[in-house]
């Protein structure tokens, strides 16, 4: 039985980051390469599911949903429920790389900029020599191209098949080929490689322990103030909402 708290109809598991690893693995034991759906939603993901009805539905559908940003932390405060801790997107992709390291799954890296994962995966390999990265690929192929990759990652069918696209792209993809992909999990992982391979910065640990993370970001990337607008309406969405755990397509 999992448990949840679900803010506006999007569910989050309530798990520690290493519970996050234990589930993982289960899942990749269970999984028999049926592709189950790990997501990380945030603030993002809760907003544009209130005004897109098919990422609603894809959200609900998650075999495990960990909690990735601050507001999805005060999203439960405002219940007057609490996670267990959050679990930034980077840290969840941590915890996988030394499962690998120590026990050997294998790992598709998918998206980014060109070169980008690969170098992420240079970085990785000097942290943790036995991970067992497969293959990786950039995150800007074409109809045809897009072919190829799928028939890539079929033929290595790792265990766990990293997809950063950014959201709702990321989720939306792994949701639109989950048939086909020879995957035993699938997880949508943003802007994670471009910290591995030391492009983005992240936030010091006191900040990411006060819960500015947010605000580190706004300040290197001042474009991302449209994103980040959508906090304000959130939090008075959920404060004033009758019932929090509903979301607008329930
Ligand atoms: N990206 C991609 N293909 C696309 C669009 C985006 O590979 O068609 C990548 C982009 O290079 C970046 C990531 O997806 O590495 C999106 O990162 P973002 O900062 O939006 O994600 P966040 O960490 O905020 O979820």
């Amino acid at each position: 039985m999992r448990d949840t708290i679900t803010i506006l109809g999007v569910p989050i598991d309530r798990v520690t980051r290493n519970e996050a690893g234990t589930i993982t693995e289960k899942l990749i034991k269970e999984s028999n390469k049926s592709c189950k759906m790990i997501f990380a939603p945030n603030v993002e993901f809760i907003m544009y599911a209130q005004k897109d009805e098919e990422y609603f539905k894809i959200l609900k559908q998650s075999s495990l949903s960990t909690p990735d940003s601050i507001g999805v932390i005060i999203g439960a405060k405002l219940q007057k429920k609490s996670f267990k801790e959050r679990i930034p997107g980077q840290s969840y992709f941590r915890k996988i790389i030394e499962l690998s390291n120590e026990k050997g799954y294998s790992i598709y890296m998918l998206g980014g900029k060109p070169e980008i994962a690969q170098i992420a995966k240079e970085n990785l390999k000097k942290l943790f020599p036995n991970v067992n990265i497969v293959g990786t690929h950039h995150g800007y192929f074409s109809e045809n191209e897009e072919k190829e990759v799928i028939e890539e990652i079929n033929r290595l069918q790792p265990n766990v098949l990293f997809v950063a696209l950014g959201a709702p792209k990321q989720e939306k993809w792994i949701y639109e080929h989950r048939n086909e992909l020879k995957v035993d999990v699938a997880t949508g992982q943003g802007g994670t490689y471009d910290y591995e391979a030391g492009r983005i910065k992240r936030a010091p640990i006191f900040i990411q322990k006060i819960g500015m993370e947010w605000f580190w970001r706004l300040c290197r990337e001042p474009s991302r103030i449209k994103r980040q607008l959508v906090l304000p309406v959130y939090l008075f969405k959920v404060f004033f909402a009758k019932d929090k755990t509903k979301g607008k397509f329930d």
